[in-house]
């Protein structure tokens, strides 16, 4: 459906009118700008240092779609342009043009956050109508870029999961369905071999693209002030992260995030999350995120995403963050919040079963999926075995499948006994996964007999991935104490050796590391608990600690 065909009552809350009572509210804080018939307000592309509200006249929002105009909407007094761009600071992607002449009221973007921030009811208008703008560009993929790629291609769901996570719309041609790609290659001179190809704002051609690549060409990419110094930097803008900067923003901190990827972390791979407090049908990790993130920027938070910490300048008292690419960040504080890369094994199509019968948690939740299924568990160390003991109770049968001679080495004796003592758990020495099949979901699994040669398809809904995880803490070496897994140690799990070079008279605070003012929050952190739930309640709860920290 066209932007401009949405029902009444949606049309009303996504283009909203200001009331007069708002609109003398906003009059201070901008001025006004005397505009003729046909004069163009902001080009699409550029990156919007303004908002504009309509005071008189028509102001029409077109997008240019392979050089034609599409009419996305017409503003008029008491209307007024922008949507989620307006506080991430990416490309317009649209281009405004007085259709009558006409009065504007311009509101510097610095001054839209303050807005957004103090007037909790013209906050609640602008607020809503920039989200649902966005999510109905999404919807109608009314971006500036086109991806080509095929569903065969891991580099292809690489790029279309960093586009969708980062709310980035775009067109997707597939190779090999769509009929129109081969004339979209030729026009843009790109051979089929160069797929996956972003084009991006109808205009640069990026074949196979990194994620920083097609950052930087889509606008997505913040410019950072090496030389200013943050109250506080956030590494991560997972669950923990993402609730750092939410309360260290709403409580007036000056909070820059940095995010290698997109905001939501693990989570966002999550296709519902049914034990976080508040959501009784579940939430899924990419609608969570979305929520954290746009609440963190009304706050104030700057999320800077495709920028990745690739180490921490081991000195006090400022934090000093080095990135790939070139160029730092200072802050007064820091919070870690890197999260744990779950090991994967190395299957093309593995993302696509994810959270839809791979898992990496064997929790109640998953539990309660596999009743009356039969199960596969990758590994054989202490994770894999509770977690066929458990899901032993529920499931029909559990098979785990190890890569070594069996669970001798690896697995406690105690464990090891009850999987023995248990009558629908079986363990399988010297067998690995090598393909997974499904049509949505997963439906079977082709597993390698190594002793035998051979390779059998096993029909699964379940496979439980339990080969360990590790932490994103390579960043951190040399300087932030680490445990042996290399997970981060804060408060009372830092030892004597790890505290020689404290400086102060107290003691580390609950989640401070070695370094003063630095903190760990999350899966990162040594002895956590791994859940949405945690991750966030200690996001939350530094920023105390960092308050206090700054004070000193
Ligand atoms: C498939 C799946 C399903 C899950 N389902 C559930 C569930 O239903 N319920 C539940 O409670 N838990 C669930 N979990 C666990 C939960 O998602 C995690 O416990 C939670 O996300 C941890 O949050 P975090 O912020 O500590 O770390 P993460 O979510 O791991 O986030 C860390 C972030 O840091 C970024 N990062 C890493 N290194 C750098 C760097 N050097 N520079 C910049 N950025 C960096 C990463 O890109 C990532 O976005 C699930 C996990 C997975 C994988």
């Amino acid at each position: 459906m066209p932007l401009t065909d949405i029902d009444a009552a949606r049309r009303e809350k996504m283009f909203p009118r200001l009331s007069p009572a708002q609109m003398e509210r906003l009059a201070p804080l901008g001025r006004r700008l005397r505009m003729e018939r046909g004069q163009i307000v902001f080009e699409q592309g550029a990156v919007l240092p303004d908002f504009f509200v309509v005071l008189s006249g028509t102001l029409e929002i077109v997008q240019l779609a392979d050089g034609k105009e599409v009419p996305i909407t017409v503003h008029e007094a008491g209307q007024f342009t922008g949507e989620a761009n307006m506080l991430t600071g990416r490309r317009s992607l649209v281009r405004a043009r007085m259709l009558e002449p006409g009065e504007l009221l311009v509101i510097s973007s610095e001054a839209l956050r303050k807005i957004v921030h103090s007037d909790v009811v013209v906050s609640d208008v602008l607020m809503r109508a920039f989200i649902l703008r966005r999510l109905a560009l999404i919807a109608e993929a009314r971006g500036d870029s086109i991806l080509i790629g095929s569903s065969h291609s891991a580099a292809t769901l690489r790029l279309r999961e960093f586009l969708t996570r980062n709310g980035q719309p775009h067109t997707y041609f597939d190779v090999d369905k769509d009929p129109e790609v081969q004339g979209l290659l030729d026009r843009f001179g790109v051979r089929v071999e160069d797929v996956p190809v972003v084009i991006c704002r109808y205009q640069k051609v990026l074949k196979s693209p990194s994620n920083e690549e097609v950052a930087e060409c889509l606008g997505m990419v913040e410019n950072l002030d090496p030389a200013k110094v943050h109250d506080l930097i956030v590494v991560g803008a997972g669950p923990a992260g993402l609730a750092a900067a939410v309360y260290g923003a709403s409580e007036g901190l000056d909070v820059l995030v940095l995010e290698s990827d997109s905001p939501g972390g693990q989570a966002a791979f999550s296709s519902k999350i049914e034990n976080y407090l508040g959501f009784p049908t579940g939430v899924s990790g990419i609608d969570l995120a979305g929520r954290a993130s746009s609440q963190a920027l009304k706050f104030g938070a700057e999320i800077a995403v495709a920028r990745t910490a690739i180490r921490l300048r081991c000195q006090s008292p400022l934090a000093t963050v080095e990135l790939a690419g070139g160029g730092s960040v200072v802050g007064r504080s820091l919070v870690i919040a890197t999260g744990v890369q779950y090991r994967k094994l190395p299957l093309a199509n593995l993302s696509r079963f994810e959270g839809v019968g791979v898992y990496y948690g064997a929790t109640p939740m998953e539990a309660q999926l596999c009743e009356g299924d039969d199960v596969l568990i990758v590994g054989g160390g202490n994770s894999a075995g509770q977690a066929a003991v458990f899901l032993g109770e529920r499931a029909r049968k559990v098979r785990i499948l190890v890569r070594g001679p069996g669970l001798k080495e690896t697995m406690s004796r105690y464990l090891i006994q009850r999987i023995e003592e248990s009558r629908n758990i079986k363990v399988d020495a010297r067998h690995t996964v090598v393909a997974l099949e499904g049509d949505g979901r997963l439906e079977r699994v082709q597993i390698r007999d190594e002793a035998a040669g051979r390779t059998e398809a096993h029909a699964a809904r379940h496979l439980f991935l339990m080969t360990g995880a590790s932490p994103h803490t390579e960043w951190l070496k040399g300087c932030v104490a680490l445990d042996e897994k290399g997970f981060v140690k804060t408060g009372p799990d830092l030892g004597r050796y790890d505290l020689q070079g404290w400086p102060l008279a107290r003691a580390p605070y609950l989640l401070e590391t070695n370094i003063p003012a630095v903190f760990a929050v999350g899966d990162v952190r040594a002895g956590s608990v791994k859940r949405v739930a945690s991750a966030v309640g200690e996001g939350s709860i530094c920023i105390q600690l960092v308050h206090r920290a700054l004070a000193e």
